[in-house]
């Protein structure tokens, strides 16, 4: 998505580690008519999929989400990091390393909320391993919905995440995807 990529290219910082801080837009402060445009194209390519539920992880999931949703017309879900007193003890589980923060986190999303019945497409905001898609994955498994694939704003596709997970048969949809970058030679998309 060439407005994604132009944006990238002009507000992201590329950071040591293969990080790519998109804080400007993205993350911690929000452009929402660049998320409006991202949630149409998700919307495109997901278009007679019958999706019917948006799921994503806290946080910066969120905000892509919720634009998705509208777009989908239908509710946005979060799975939440670590277990908090106001979720129902009934809750789907996976275990997520974090890519960022390093360490371990127990991902989770009440059963009142996934089920059978649910098409779910899921957004995220990076996808570079793919622990966080693949944990959200497990959830849409256990729960027996149907997965009807993923929307990832930005692929680092220099990192296994992405091939892995559609070799597993999963429809994987990146809007930016990073071939290459440094902090010298910059951005490389795909
Ligand atoms: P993965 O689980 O695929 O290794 O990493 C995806 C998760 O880590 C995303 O949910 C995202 O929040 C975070 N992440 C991974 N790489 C980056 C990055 O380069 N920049 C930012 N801001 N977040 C990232």
């Amino acid at each position: 998505m060439r407005l994604l990529e132009e944006r990238i290219v002009k507000d992201g910082e590329v950071k040591e580690g293969g990080i790519l801080k998109v804080g400007a837009f993205l993350n911690q402060q929000m452009d929402v008519a660049l998320f409006e445009e991202m949630a149409k194209e998700f919307r495109r390519l997901f278009d007679g999929c019958g999706v019917n539920k948006i799921l994503t992880i806290e946080a910066s999931g969120i905000g892509i989400a919720c634009m998705t949703a509208q777009a989908f017309g239908c509710p946005a879900l979060f799975a939440k990091k670590g277990r908090t007193s106001n979720l129902s003890a009934d809750v789907y589980t996976a275990q997520v390393e974090s890519f960022t923060h390093g360490g371990v986190s127990e991902i989770m999303v009440s059963k009142d909320y996934l089920g059978p019945g649910d098409r779910v497409l899921i957004v995220d905001d990076f996808l570079a391993n793919g622990a966080a898609l693949n944990g959200l994955i497990k959830l849409v498994r256990d729960s027996g919905a149907t997965l009807v694939g993923a929307g990832i704003a930005i692929e680092k596709a220099f990192q296994p995440g992405g091939d892995l997970i559609r070799a597993s048969g999963v429809r994987v949809e990146s809007l930016a995807r990073i071939k290459s970058m440094s902090p010298e030679g910059g951005i490389e998309f795909c």
